[in-house]
């Protein structure tokens, strides 16, 4: 059964008229789904019983079940919750310098499967609708009383492989009608699916951030870390990302993961710098936050300076990230892993 969150305006409208309901009856109904974030039908007042009880067979209003939160109430939070078809999905709340972020997962499981990260371990099962990935946000925001200022799409799952239902859910979160964040408090970070990357910048106008996971400056190095590399190569990425700049004027974020004696030399902070420079990309680094199956470690702290250092010389602006959630499994998809193997 489909799930109310993940409807627009043109659908709930044609809901509400399909029910002989004026008009006016769909603009409640969104009010109450994507600003009060109602999770039972008894929180949808302004529609009659009868009304709601005839929606009710045929719509869910909500499709995700709580399963379980880690971490404290301050910092970094962590979600689980299970699907109508019984699998788990994580979402983490980071409570930051006056923001509240909630970085959502869009599949369950990552066919991308980059070597450092517990998503890309377990098997690829589907990809999340775009009513399951905006509910993530309703929910956290309903169980954590926070208002929820920022979106990332950087959980489980690759977004630009489910592309429909990622831009979708964009629509859901940034349209007055939705849950009406600013476009630009909403990242969709991508692993480099190069051919879909200009479709959804110019899909979404260009207002979302963008956010590539770089990971290396080598072509050898980053299809070790990022297999998809082999298919799209860094040489094709960066070219679009080049047009994406010039011709759209979109600034671009890169993602690092910082891993000793594999992307932490010198040689590599100059790569990334030559990368970043002339696009005036932004790079997050990010020191490795171990995964148990991958034999790494995070650099030391020296290494980490270091690198930071080397492209700031440059002339490149650095965000050092700090892996704050290492203490509730924060590495993207270790909380589901480790329940999978809990329940095993
Ligand atoms: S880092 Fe992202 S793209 Fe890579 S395997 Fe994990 S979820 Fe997939």
């Amino acid at each position: 059964m489909e799930s109310i969150y993940g409807l627009d305006l043109r659908e709930i409208e044609a809901l509400v008229a399909s029910f002989g309901l004026p008009k006016y009856r769909a603009t409640q109904l969104l009010e109450r789904i994507y600003k009060k974030n109602a999770l039972s039908w008894d929180e949808v007042p302004a529609l009659p019983a009868a009304t709601r009880a005839k929606i009710a067979q045929k719509f869910r209003l909500t499709a995700l079940r709580p399963v379980e939160k880690l971490g404290a109430d301050a910092g970094s939070s962590k979600f689980l919750f299970e699907t109508e078809d019984g699998h788990l999905l994580e979402s983490v709340l980071i409570s930051q310098k006056g923001r509240e972020t909630v970085c959502v997962s869009t599949q369950l499981g990552c066919k991308v499967k980059c070597v450092f990260c517990a998503s890309g371990k377990g098997p690829f099962i589907r990809n999340l609708s775009a009513g399951e990935i905006v509910e993530q946000v309703a929910r956290i925001a309903r169980q954590t009383g926070r208002k929820i200022t920022n979106v990332v799409f950087m959980g489980m799952g690759e977004p630009l492989d489910n592309f429909e239902s990622t831009l979708k859910a964009v629509r859901l979160l940034t349209e007055p009608w939705g849950f009406a964040l600013g476009a630009r408090r909403v990242t969709v970070s991508t692993a480099g699916i190069t051919p879909k990357i200009l479709e959804f910048v110019r899909l979404v106008d260009g207002r979302v951030r963008l956010s590539v996971s770089l990971h290396s400056s080598k072509e050898e190095v980053r299809s070790e870390l990022v297999p998809i590399n082999r298919r799209y190569s860094l040489k094709e990425l960066v070219a679009v990302l080049k047009k994406i700049n010039r011709d759209l004027k979109r600034e671009i974020t890169f993602e690092y993961t910082l891993i000793e004696g594999v992307n932490d030399s010198g040689e590599e902070a100059l790569g990334v710098a030559a990368i970043a420079k002339p696009l005036k990309a932004k790079v997050n680094i990010i020191p490795y936050n171990p995964v148990s199956e991958f034999g790494h470690k995070p650099p030391s702290a020296q290494t980490v300076q270091n690198f930071c250092r080397t492209l700031e010389k440059k002339g490149v602006r650095v965000m050092l990230r700090q892996t704050a959630g290492q203490e509730i499994d924060a590495a993207c998809g270790q909380l589901r892993l480790d329940r999978a193997r809990r329940t095993e």
